[in-house]
């Protein structure tokens, strides 16, 4: 094979990589990447160690120190509901039809499982195997019967049918096993971990294992036995000797013997507790069973002891996130990620790290789902695993870490292959003495250029190998020449136009006001280039209500004048000269103009707005003037004013559940699709922030947003005192942003594999470009792969990304990213190298695509059943015979159920009654953009207790598991998900504790909903606030506080973001879920 295998060899880490002479390095000025330590909003431009070029041509951002000021910290502003915006996908392909899972003959042991305890495995017949769509119809139906069931016993099992599982729950209540296998782990600690047996997979061993076992059983295992499995199966797990406790986390992995069980540290008489229900049929449902519907409270309810509640699985015995993050900080957090080993798995995202790369881009820039993807198309499909990268091709980087070197080939610009086009990269393969070389993605054999020839050494590689980024480095850029610019013709800088909305609403709430008053010292601050003493960018400005209001800011003007254009049906742009200018030559026109707009407003009795023909002129003004650029529109309300795109009200609650719910996320007109694609056409980004007081179809308003690659930002109920902070943070952030206009993007692929599908916020008028109008360092692309043909274990896989680009200043410019993946004829392997977080937010993406198009209902089914088919398949290939009691999930993977639950239980997923049709869709449109840190946070939030560390200690308090019991009434806790932020305050906390907080006395006079503390001069004060603004520091978007009391009624949303607790509108626990997918994958292996 002519193809490298991996990135050349590269010189030690830690040593000081080379100076590439003439190479520039572009200055993405970032902010740290948001798995970087928490760093003040600012921190551009990080001295690169090692290269000495200067930093050329980069886009720079404005020093937060001198920029718009960084979000104050003590006052957070007060904020709306959860989220703030909307979206629109990317229409296309539903959720993917459920696959039957494929047999194989017999399991084939892997030396890696655990072995299974004295297990003399009794043969239980479960039935035929049913389809994967039986099975969902089966789940289907049991929701459904679940759901309608007469009461349940008190501690019944939720799911199933009521006659079988009389039985199944009487068998339950656990005896005196129960107690030692508590104890057990009570100790387990002290226990050390087995690790002969073959790592990979975390066992698990029904609680049911108990005294009473339930004589096998006939016929598919009943919903609610899952996990306590049917004791079923297992009489041996019974008198086998107390298996070791199972460390969430950790050890689960390679214990030999005895699977670690399941246990429940509960007592004697204590069942499971399984009144979750799974499957789609959640919402609100009437007709819920008395325990369903249950108390305020979801979850265990601590405090007092009860008489005797509910009993279940101890949480502490399923795999816990918390313990999974903190094993992956402790074991990788330390020693930097070296890119130079082709299919190595990265460090987790909550893990600090630094990255080198040695010839595979960071995994800042591309994530995949598996590091080890299968050879071939079967073996994909028995493993349904989804292969797919996150790519991020301008994610920002922390300040330790080089920013990518900037080529220039000069005219005969960069090197590519001719038949596939990909570009010069590691892994090309030179021959012939240098002089050809064979493309790695399609293997044809190409001259090399005589300005590029080099000889090679004894190994065969170019002795200026290390010399050269793209013969040397995963990530790196290219200077484009004028063929590929628009028209044979290099670009002009971009501009920015602010459109404000002047109806009624907007002067009202004082937003135009704020808003023009920022925006004269933020306009100072517009991303730059490298050692640029001016942003580049031109800026220009518009009003609006039902017509358009132009303004000249000519800087020879002494005021500035206004054009208003009433007809809206015929967009056009009034002038052109003194439209778009630069900031500094126009100063004191602009800040004239600035002044005067909350004036010239303030009486307006106009609560009508337009929406289409602002973008439209935005648009025309970009195209006239020849540039690309960003369109930051602030709006309030539904465009009901008559012009094109005028919307109606058409939000409907009563949709939800129904077949027709899927209109809820599509848009209400095709208008904004095709205005969309005239604005990718031309370049133009559009950025929305909404200040809704009610309904204004977020769907449809953010049509143009996510097909443009903008950002959608929502303020419900704006007002200046309470949400000022928020807004202005998100404004100043993003205007700062760096970001690359009219852009492309590109991934190949190596023969075998084929990118087919693409999610996030983009338009692609071709199978195979993805055009950004505008792409910042937040945003990122998600690709799924499948298979062509077969794969090679020896060649592996590869991918290479190439978005080409305008920078900041209008130069042209050419970004790639490759990387390099295992390819396995094994399937441990491929279940050794997954990364569940991607999965997840590969399975987010991909659901929250497929309810545009399929009932929701289907939709969860259909992840529902896909992680089991993932699991089953693992189940039953690598993991050894052992009972089918016991659930045996990949040590890669053992998170998966967890976070599965948290997508299914989402609000787009499984709203409450709380949750509006907007928030729905703003969220649903916030997800796909998402990249994997930000995913991983948002459906599983950090829950931090504020008083059980020292409170001298600086480092963040360690986390625990988002679930009501974990919350101690004598603690305070922030809890984040990267939009929301609350601060917990139990109600026995201490007196002084509450004094040093908020200075008040006691509890009770804590005020609710308070969203700012107070600036004390304390230590527990400047903690948890400095904490607070470390949190917002990590995240893209300012997160308002919300400071809950226990028991107050506002902690009721706060348990909203409790996931691992069974939620009031129906979804599942965490134990409960577990027990449903090991019931569904046993049903697929049966
Ligand atoms: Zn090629």
């Amino acid at each position: 094979m002519n193809v490298n295998q991996s990135a050349p060899p590269v010189p030690p880490f830690g040593q000081p990589q080379p100076v590439y002479p003439g190479y520039h390095q572009s200055s993405y000025g970032g902010q740290p990447g948001s798995t970087a330590p928490a760093t003040p909003y600012g921190a551009y431009n990080g001295p690169v160690p090692g290269y000495q070029q200067p930093p050329p041509p980069g886009v720079s951002r404005a020093p937060s120190s001198s920029g718009a000021p960084p979000a104050s910290i003590a006052q957070a502003p007060c904020g709306q509901g959860a989220y703030g915006q909307f979206g629109q996908g990317d229409v296309q392909n539903g959720p993917s039809s459920t696959v039957q899972m494929q047999r194989l003959p017999g399991s084939q042991p892997f030396g890696s499982a655990p072995l299974a305890p004295v297990v003399s495995q009794p043969t239980v017949s479960y039935g035929p195997p049913p389809t994967s769509s039986q099975v969902t119809a089966q789940l289907a139906g049991m929701q459904i019967s679940g759901a309608m069931a007469p009461a349940p016993p008190p501690s019944g099992l939720g799911y199933g049918p009521p006659t079988s599982l009389a039985s199944a729950s009487g068998s339950f209540p656990n005896s005196g096993l129960y107690g030692s296998y508590a104890q057990a782990q009570g100790h387990s600690g002290a226990q050390p971990p087995q690790r002969s047996a073959p790592p990979q997979a975390s066992s698990f061993t029904p609680p049911a294992s108990g005294v009473p076992r339930m004589p096998s059983m006939t016929g598919p295992p009943l919903p609610g036995q899952g996990f306590g499995g049917p004791p079923v199966s297992q009489p041996n797990h019974v008198s086998s000797p107390p298996p070791q406790a199972l460390h969430p986390g950790t050890q689960l992995s390679g214990l030999p013997g005895p699977p670690p069980p399941m246990h429940s540290s509960q007592q004697p008489g204590y069942q499971l507790q399984q009144n979750g229900s799974f499957g789609p049929a959640r919402g609100p449902q009437p007709n819920y069973g008395s325990p369903y519907q249950a108390a305020p409270t979801f979850g265990s309810q601590p405090g007092p002891p009860q008489p005797l509640p509910p009993k279940r699985l101890d949480p502490d015995a399923i795999p816990s996130p918390i313990q999974v993050i903190e094993d992956d900080r402790n074991n990788r957090g330390s020693e930097p990620f070296v890119t130079g080993v082709r299919g190595q798995v990265p460090p987790l995202v909550t893990t600090n790290f630094l990255v080198k790369d040695q010839g595979n881009a960071s995994p800042r820039y591309i994530r995949c789902t598996s590091y080890n993807i299968p050879c071939t198309s079967d073996m994909a499909k028995q493993a349904q695993v989804p292969l797919a990268a996150v790519i991020k091709p301008l994610a920002r980087l922390p300040p330790e870490e080089a920013l990518p070197y900037v080529v220039d080939h000069g005219e005969s610009g960069p090197l590519r292959c001719n038949r596939c086009k990909a570009y010069m990269c590691p892994f090309m393969q030179f021959i012939e003495g240098g002089r050809r070389f064979q493309c790695c993605f399609c293997s044809c054999i190409n001259d090399v250029p005589p300005q590029y020839f080099q000889h090679l050494d004894h190994t065969g590689k170019r002795v200026d190998a290390y010399d050269r980024p793209e013969l040397s480095l995963g990530s790196y850029e290219f200077l484009a020449t004028v063929d590929y610019c628009k028209n044979n013709k290099f670009p002009s800088p971009p501009a920015f136009i602010f459109m404000i909305d002047v109806s009624y609403n907007a002067i009202r709430s004082g937003l135009v006001r704020l808003l023009c008053e920022e925006l004269k010292s933020l306009l100072d601050f517009l991303p730059r280039e490298g050692g640029a003493e001016e942003s580049a960018i031109r800026v220009g400005f518009v009003t609006y209500n039902k017509v358009l209001h132009f303004y000249n800011v000519k800087g020879s003007l002494a005021q500035p004048q206004m054009m208003v254009v009433s007809d809206v049906a015929d967009m056009f742009v009034p002038l052109l000269d003194g439209f778009l200018v630069n900031v500094s030559e126009s100063r004191a026109v602009i800040t004239s103009l600035l002044d005067q707009i909350p004036e010239m407003f303030a009486d307006t009795r106009e609560t009508e707005t337009v929406f289409a023909p602002v973008i439209q002129a935005g648009m025309e003004a970009l195209k006239a003037a020849e540039c690309a650029g960003k369109l930051f529109l602030f709006h309030t309300s539904l465009p009901i004013a008559e012009a094109p795109g005028k919307l109606k009200n058409r939000d409907d609650r009563k949709l939800i559940n129904t077949d027709k719910e899927k209109t809820l996320f599509q848009p209400q007109t095709g208008a904004y699709q095709s205005l969309a694609k005239d604005c990718v056409a031309q370049g133009c980004c559009v950025d929305l922030f909404l200040f809704p007081n009610q309904y204004v179809d977020v769907a449809t308003l953010s049509v143009v947003p996510q097909l443009t690659g903008g950002s959608v930002y929502k303020y419900t109920c704006f007002q200046v005192e309470n949400d000022q902070e928020r807004f202005l943070s998100d404004l100043r952030r993003d205007v700062q942003k760096v970001v690359g206009f009219d852009a492309v993007m590109r991934v190949r692929t190596s023969t075998g594999i084929r990118a087919i599908d693409f999610f996030g916020a983009f338009y692609m008028s071709n199978t195979t470009d993805v055009e950004l109008a505008g792409l910042d360092g937040d945003k990122t692309v998600t690709v799924e792969f499948k298979h062509d043909d077969r794969l090679n274990e020896e060649s592996g896989a590869l991918l290479q990304c190439a978005l080409l680009y305008t920078s900041c200043a209008g130069q042209r410019r050419l970004r790639i990213h490759n990387l390099a993946l295992n390819c396995c004829t094994q399937l441990a392997d491929l279940y050794r190298n997954c990364e569940t977080d991607t999965l997840i937010n590969y399975m987010a993406k991909f659901a929250y695509r497929g309810v545009l198009n399929n009932p929701v209902k289907s939709v969860r089914d259909t992840l529902i059943t896909q992680c089991a088919q993932i699991l089953a398949c693992y189940r039953k290939n690598c993991a050894s015979p052992s009972s089918a009691g016991q659930l045996i999930l990949p040590e890669c993977m053992k998170l998966l159920p967890v976070y599965l639950n948290c997508v299914l239980k989402s609000d787009v997923l499984q709203p409450g009654a709380e949750v509006t049709t907007d928030d729905r869709a703003y969220v649903r449109q916030l997800v796909t953009s998402m990249d994997v840190a930000e995913t991983n946070v948002f459906f599983y939030p950090r829950l931090l207790p504020l008083t059980k560390s020292p409170i001298e200690s600086t480092t963040e308090p360690p986390a625990v598991r988002a679930s009501e019991e974990r919350l101690s009434n004598g603690d305070i806790y922030l809890l984040e998900n990267g939009l929301n932020l609350f601060l917990w305050v139990g109600a026995s906390v201490q007196q002084g504790v509450v004094q040093s907080l908020f200075n008040i006395s006691s509890f009770s006079q804590i005020p609710s909903g308070l969203s700012i503390l107070p600036v004390l001069d304390n230590p527990l004060s400047k903690k948890v606030r400095g904490l607070i603004d470390s949190l917002r520091a990590q995240r893209s978007r300012y997160m308002k506080l919300i400071v809950v009391k226990q028991e107050d009624k506002l902690e009721m949303l706060f348990k909203h973001f409790l996931v691992e607790d069974k939620s009031l509108n129906g979804g599942a626990s965490y134990v409960d879920f577990l027990c449903h997918m090991h019931k569904e994958i046993r049903q697929l292996l049966s």
